[in-house]
């Protein structure tokens, strides 16, 4: 019988996954003594980065897709088939078409969501651009704003870990560009005590905020929105008048993980050296979905499936361990609309962003076409 690999959930994290695992065990694959098979939600693959172009029309929607199918190795057995429940005792997966798959190895990459729903007046009054449809709201929004209040609120747990930062810096210079920056204050709020979850990040982002005159508020836990008085209230008490909210929503790991116990809030508890669910010998998790307390990136993402590639591979064809996940991110970070900077940094050595240089932002701008090959595990 062929050893069953199953992964769930076609993003960043399950594809490079899924390409790895084939490559390595092309002749394990070849002679059927492996066969990987992948449950995704949809045929079509996201660059969810790209999406932060979106309001300043720099990204054509065109960019961010590729059918899922042309970005997966051949060998990797693909259904669009949503899973509707996993139960590990079992070893069983069941879908929403009817099926259940077994496994003998199973990989969770489901991702995580937005959930503005989740504060009373949010989705109503806010922009935000980690989803397509919103981001074109926002962009739709920009394009009519001609001044006053803008506060960009930031709320945790959300993915990718500078975009707050990224996306008040370069709305800075789209004011400038548009000859209404001074008719516009922005204030970007935090939840806790300062700019940002790593401390580093948040010394560095404080001067960079301070030069552009951009106020913040500190230990802004948002309790609700007020549409029509146009206000935001945090549950420390502060209230903030806006003309213009955009907003970083509070984030969610999918349904089917909370629906099948695997954890709460849909955050899989994970070793964050093995990647092993807790609790479980052969099932492993990547990306957004564990809940190692990392930033939640791509880089993330890519980085622990490098991890599984070679202990899944090193498991089957040895019957060893090969290496643990030293807990490694790289982000590029838009600091405007021409210049960037970088942080790198794993679970012992913290990040120390660089001075912003136009070369990096290049790099970030050549990265989102290279993704390509990256996601194809060519890079
Ligand atoms: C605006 C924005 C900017 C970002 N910028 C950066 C950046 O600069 N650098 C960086 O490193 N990261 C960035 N990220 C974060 C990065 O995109 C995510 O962290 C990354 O995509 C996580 O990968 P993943 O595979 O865990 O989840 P995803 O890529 O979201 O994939 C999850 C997959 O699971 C599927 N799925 C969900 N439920 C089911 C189900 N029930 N059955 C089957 N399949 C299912 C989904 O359809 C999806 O295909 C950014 C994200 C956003 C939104």
């Amino acid at each position: 019988m062929p050893k069953k690999i199953l992964i769930v959930g076609g993003g960043l994290a399950g594809t490079i996954v899924g390409n790895g695992l084939s490559r390595k065990l092309g002749p394990e694959l070849a002679k059927g003594e492996v066969v990987i098979t992948m449950l995704g939600a949809t045929d079509q693959h996201m660059y969810q980065p790209g999406l932060l172009y979106i309001p300043f029309g720099r990204i054509r929607e065109s960019e961010l897709f590729r059918d899922q199918r042309k970005v997966l190795d051949r060998r990797v057995v693909f259904h669009v088939d949503p899973v509707t429940h996993i139960d590990v005792d079992k070893q069983a997966v069941s879908t929403k078409s009817g099926k259940t798959h077994g496994y003998d190895y199973l990989v969770l990459a489901t991702g995580s969501r937005c959930m503005p729903q989740n504060i009373p007046g949010m989705s109503e009054a806010a922009h935000w651009f980690y989803e397509l449809d919103a981001a074109r709201k926002m962009r739709d929004a920009l394009d009519k704003f001609q001044g006053g209040k803008v506060v960009i609120n930031v709320n945790a747990p959300h993915k990718c870990p500078v975009a707050p930062l990224e996306i008040t810096f370069m709305l800075y210079e789209y004011f400038e560009a548009k000859g209404i920056l001074d008719k516009v204050q922005i204030t970007y709020t935090y939840p806790i005590g300062r700019l940002h979850a790593l401390e580093p990040v948040a010394h560095w982002a404080l001067p960079q905020m301070e030069q552009r005159g951009i106020k913040y508020e500190t230990f802004f836990n948002t309790k609700s929105v007020d549409p029509k008085a146009k206000t935001i209230t945090s549950e420390e008490g502060v209230t903030l008048p806006f003309d213009l909210l955009v907003t970083i929503p509070p984030h969610q790991g999918q349904q089917v993980i909370a629906d099948s116990n695997l954890g709460k809030g849909g955050w899989v508890p994970t070793n964050p050296k093995t990647l092993h669910r807790e609790g479980s010998t052969n099932v492993f998790v990547v990306g957004d979905t564990t809940n190692i307390p990392i930033s939640k990136a791509g880089s993330t993402a890519h980085f622990e499936a490098d991890t599984l590639i070679d202990n899944l591979t090193s498991l089957l064809t040895e019957g060893r361990w090969a290496r643990d996940y030293d807990g490694k991110v790289y982000c590029f970070v838009e600091t405007g609309l021409k210049t960037g900077t970088y942080v790198w940094f794993n679970y012992t050595t913290p990040p120390n962003p660089g001075p912003p240089s136009q070369m990096i932002h290049w790099f970030k701008l050549a990265y989102n076409r290279l993704y390509w090959l990256s996601a194809r595990g060519l890079l």
